[in-house]
């Protein structure tokens, strides 16, 4: 589980406006095509026709996408209907180090189940592993120009990396930010935890408190994971959140709200 953010550091919308959702489904990749289908068809139902798409390119070793026949024209189906692709990662996989220290070990294995692939890489390797990302996203053929790091544990120097890499924005759990000009905006993301029954619990919970206290944000943001659909109480919950934000909200993806958020001159945006 995250710790909760002060609620205050959300930032409310002006003039009562309804705000925007944004729906991500992590971790979409030639291992989970079939689960997010079926989670896109179940988010069509209830008003979120628009997601956006974090891809993993190698999704464990398992296979990458670009070797995969079925799923560039899948991709590219999903983007034409108005979703957006968003590169996630590499692998997904954090290799482990020598010699790392205990609190490392906590954050990296526990913490994320050993994925935070970016949470710590040296410039160079994140370079690396971008810049296959890129390629074989693009051989897709489809257009992207967001980089999500797995759990959103994005560390200095594989930030810098995404920067020089010329993405234009990235999300942490707290918030989005328009990597043109460093300026973030606060914003705290949904997620359930389901490895657990403790923890679908607590998920519950915590949620259920967050979309309440999100009711008046102007930006909200929900993240799913693949195997969020294998619990139906999870499934439930999601689905009654989006239903309500959805009533009242413009669905949007992340791309699209950036525009906006630059249009409008990254208002309320300065850290
Ligand atoms: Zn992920």
């Amino acid at each position: 589980m995250q710790t909760a953010p002060p609620l205050s550091s959300v930032p409310t919308p002006a003039g009562g406006g309804s705000g925007a959702l944004v729906v991500s489904i992590h971790d979409v990749s030639t291992v989970t095509r079939g689960r997010v289908d079926e989670m896109l068809r179940d988010l069509a139902e209830d008003g979120v026709s628009v997601t956006s798409l974090l891809v993993i390119p190698d999704h464990h070793h398992r296979g990458p996408i670009d070797q995969d026949s079925g799923f560039a024209p899948w991709l590219r189906a999903q983007v034409s209907a108005g979703h957006e692709a968003v590169l996630h990662g590499y692998y997904h996989l954090r290799p482990s180090k020598d010699g790392e220290g205990m609190a490392t070990r906590v954050i990296t294995s526990h913490y994320t189940a050993g994925e935070g692939e970016f949470h710590d890489p040296l410039f160079s390797e994140a370079l690396e592993l971008l810049r296959r990302g890129k390629e074989a996203l693009s051989a897709c053929g489809v257009p992207f120009r967001g980089f999500i790091a797995p759990a959103w544990l994005l560390g200095h120097e594989a930030e810098r990396a995404v920067r020089s890499e010329g993405f234009a924005y990235t999300t942490r759990i707290g918030s989005v930010i328009d990597l043109e000009n460093g300026l973030s905006f606060a914003s705290r993301s949904m997620v359930y935890s389901v490895r657990a029954p403790w923890r679908r619990s607590v998920s519950l919970l915590w949620n259920e408190a967050l979309f309440r206290g999100l009711r008046k944000a102007p930006l909200l943001r929900i993240g799913l994971h693949p195997p969020d659909w294998d619990y139906p109480s999870i499934r439930r919950h999601v689905l009654k959140c989006l239903r309500l934000a959805a009533a009242n909200r413009k669905v949007t993806t992340y791309g699209e709200w950036l525009d906006q958020w630059r249009r409008s001159g990254h208002e309320r945006g300065r850290p």
